[in-house]
């Protein structure tokens, strides 16, 4: 074939999630979108803070349509560049400038970026099951192999021993995601430090950097009085990717930035590296209108109640049915054991039901589903008859 085969191989590929999704706008299209339960896909549900929509229509309004649609730098308009470092600043106590921050088009972007600018082939990045199944596309794009660390029982932690066994001389990064997507567990404190413990010790041991990748777009989204660690103050050679599509609910206007900790070993360098990857994959300038709606809305926040309303109702019930779950702190996910040993199998039966969770075994934990929560309150409410069902029909007590 004269096409890149790798990439026909990833175009041609089913997604599962997107298969569920197409499978539940032609349910719906039969029997009504509200008797469909769909749970698939982490689209916020919540609509984004009042001052976005002001910010927008105020740009509109003030700004010249050529500067407000044309293009910033490269890496991003100073302006809002400083605003991030700012903010990233007076919330962690650390002193980034504009030079350490890129904007980009999301996470997404920001990941590829990152791996793109530390990686050379023949490394290997580690990553911490279960894991956002994209991470092995960005990861064996950039060249890397991908090794799987897998978790601590029960409560989802990283399991740091395992983490030991995964680490060797070609370890160039390791991604960690938390609140994690799909499990919504919050690495503790404790956590971070063994695993930042070990990293120093490793780096020692093999003379050579291990770049963390902080992966975080739902680092605004948690309950209660839990608190997510921010890395760069654990670890120097840490790399922020950011995005505001969960904490500011934009998801389709593609913003986001990559900030690299000004304290790691050659960071002009690795921040060049990582202008140099923005260029090479094409992202630059990231959207105009929305770096500088981000300047405007630096310190808005979307309605997290509403997502920890869903969550409580979602997992109390559950729990009550015979579900065993993993308690999310963060994010908008679920993680449930299936109550049959294949989540294929219990994904089948719950269509009958007309409830619709994704089969986890492509995030690296087989026999797990994952039952996205940013929906609204109603649809949790009346499909829990249907979950009581299933659980009276598989679950033993
Ligand atoms: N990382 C994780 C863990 C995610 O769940 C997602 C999106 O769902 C992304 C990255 C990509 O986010 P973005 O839409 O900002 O590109």
């Amino acid at each position: 074939m004269d096409i890149n085969e790798k990439s026909f191989a990833l175009g041609s590929k089913r997604s599962i999630i997107r298969e569920i999704f197409e499978y539940s706008k032609t349910r719906a299209g039969e029997i009504g979108a509200d008797k469909v339960f769909d749970f698939s896909l982490g689209n916020p549900s919540v609509e984004p803070p009042a001052e976005v929509d002001k910010a927008i229509k105020e740009l509109l309004l003030t700004e010249s349509a050529t500067a407000l649609h044309g293009y910033t730098s490269a890496q991003g308009d100073l302006a809002v560049r400083k605003a991030v470092s700012d903010n990233i600043n007076s919330r962690f106590n650390l002193n980034l400038t504009p030079d350490y921050i890129y904007m980009t088009c999301g996470a997404a972007a920001s990941l590829s970026i990152c791996l793109n600018a530390v990686v050379n082939k023949g490394d290997e990045c580690v990553v911490f099951a279960p894991f956002f199944t994209e991470y092995r596309v960005f990861v064996e794009n950039a060249g890397a192999k991908l090794i799987v660390s897998m978790p601590e029982e029960k409560t989802f932690q990283i399991n740091v021993s395992d983490l030991e066994s995964k680490i060797n001389e070609n370890t160039k990064a390791i991604i960690i995601n938390s609140p994690n997507n799909p499990s919504g567990v919050v690495y503790t404190e404790k956590t971070i430090k063994a695993v930042c413990e070990l990293l120093e010790r490793k780096q020692k041991e093999y003379g050579k950097v291990i770049y963390l990748i902080a992966d975080e777009p739902y680092r605004e989204l948690v309950y209660g009085n839990v608190s997510v660690p921010y890395l760069m103050n654990y670890y120097a050679n840490t790399l922020v990717c950011y995005s505001y599509s969960k904490s500011l609910s934009l998801p389709g206007e593609r913003i986001g930035y990559v900030a690299v900790n000004p304290q790691m070993q050659n960071a002009k360098n690795v921040y060049l590296a990582v202008c140099g990857a923005g260029r090479a994959l094409g992202y630059v300038c990231a959207p105009s209108l929305f770096q500088r709606v981000i300047l405007k809305c630096i310190n808005a926040k979307v309605n997290v109640e509403a997502y920890e309303q869903n969550r409580n109702l979602l997992y109390n019930s559950l729990c009550e049915y015979g579900y065993e779950c993993v308690k999310p702190d963060g994010a908008f996910y679920l993680f449930v054991k299936s109550p049959l040993e294949s989540a294929t199998a219990f994904y089948e039966m719950a269509k009958k039901f007309e409830i619709l969770v994704v089969p986890c075994d492509d995030f690296g934990v087989s026999g797990y589903v994952r039952i996205a929560y940013c929906v609204d309150k109603k649809r949790i409410e009346n499909s829990l008859p249907g979950f009581k069902k299933l659980a009276e029909i598989l679950i033993k007590k």
